[in-house]
């Protein structure tokens, strides 16, 4: 079967991935996400793009890679303007289907423990989109924002002379 995305894996079945050293590739609409979306000015047709790959580990754990690039439009907190934001991550869990010992689970890596759920890419993919948000989103400098924020400076600066 070729992987989808949008489909729900158990373990069994992302060990086979591992076995076969899948890589899913592909692109979800950012205003599929439904709990993103409300986060992001969502533009139609903006997508991200992702990469999930599965590896077996020298201790025949299941490795599970995300990569994923996007560029989210979100509001700067200081002018109020749009501020484009990329977003260029990539994530590595070891998957298990109960915790680990704390030895067996390097610093670079997360655990995740499925026991008998499943788990479907696009959800993972939104939760870690999510937590990749900056909190206060804002332009790079004071010079890149909108008039808002530029004529608050001036107004600050005519006050400090
Ligand atoms: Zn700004």
């Amino acid at each position: 079967m070729p992987g989808s995305l949008q489909a729900w894996y158990s373990l069994r079945d992302l060990e086979a991935l591992a076995d076969r050293e899948t890589v899913l590739s592909g692109e979800v609409e950012l205003a599929e996400l439904n709990r993103l979306s409300p986060l992001v000015h969502v533009d139609e047709g903006r997508r991200v793009a992702m990469l999930l790959s599965f590896s077996r580990t020298p201790e025949a754990r299941v490795l599970m890679g995300l990569s994923f690039q996007v560029t989210v439009s979100l509001v700067c907190q200081r002018c109020l303007d749009a501020v484009e934001y990329p977003l260029d991550e990539t994530v590595e869990w070891l998957v298990a289907e109960s915790e680990l010992p704390a030895a067996s689970v390097s610093n670079q890596l997360e655990l995740l423990e499925l026991g008998n759920d499943r788990l479907r890419p696009a959800d993972l993919l939104e939760d870690e989109l999510i937590v990749s948000l900056p909190l206060v989103p804002r332009h790079a400098s004071i010079d890149a924002c909108g008039t808002l924020a530029q004529n608050l400076k001036r107004v600050l600066s005519t006050q400090d002379s």
